[in-house]
């Protein structure tokens, strides 16, 4: 398996875990563009949002409910922001979904 969040996740690659649970996992990033950014994937891999299919509407919602409890452990009290590249127009460099939750200081609109 070349992809290399499923690195991560099955620990050749470290990471600085987070959040762990038996569908996803959340680590540091590691070029983090904000006072806290953690990256929360799948276990499985799914290459992006528009590569999932219904089997994953359950585990997509997962995802985000871990955005927020990480969100709320961080005490992001103020707001954060949960944004989700997906595509070459999207941003997207690592072809494994994520989310990244963004706080500790104020976001600008819209993003470039
Ligand atoms: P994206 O551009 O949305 O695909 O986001 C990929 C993110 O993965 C970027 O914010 C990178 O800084 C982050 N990243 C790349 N390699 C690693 C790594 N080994 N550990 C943690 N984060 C990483
Ligand atoms: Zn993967």
């Amino acid at each position: 398996m070349s992809c290399l969040f499923c690195k991560i996740v099955e620990g050749s690659i470290p990471s600085a875990p987070v959040y762990q649970d038996d569908q996803a996992y959340a680590f540091a990033d590691i070029n983090p563009k904000a006072p806290v950014h953690v990256l929360i994937i799948p276990r499985e891999h799914i290459s992006s949002v528009a590569a999932a299919s219904e089997d994953h509407r359950a585990l997509m919602g997962h995802l985000l409910w871990v955005a927020a409890d990480i969100a709320r452990q961080k005490g992001l009290a103020n707001g954060y922001r949960i944004v989700v590249n997906t595509g070459e127009d999207g941003g997207q460099t690592v072809d494994h979904l994520h989310l990244h939750l963004m706080g500790g200081r104020g976001m600008t609109w819209p993003p470039g």
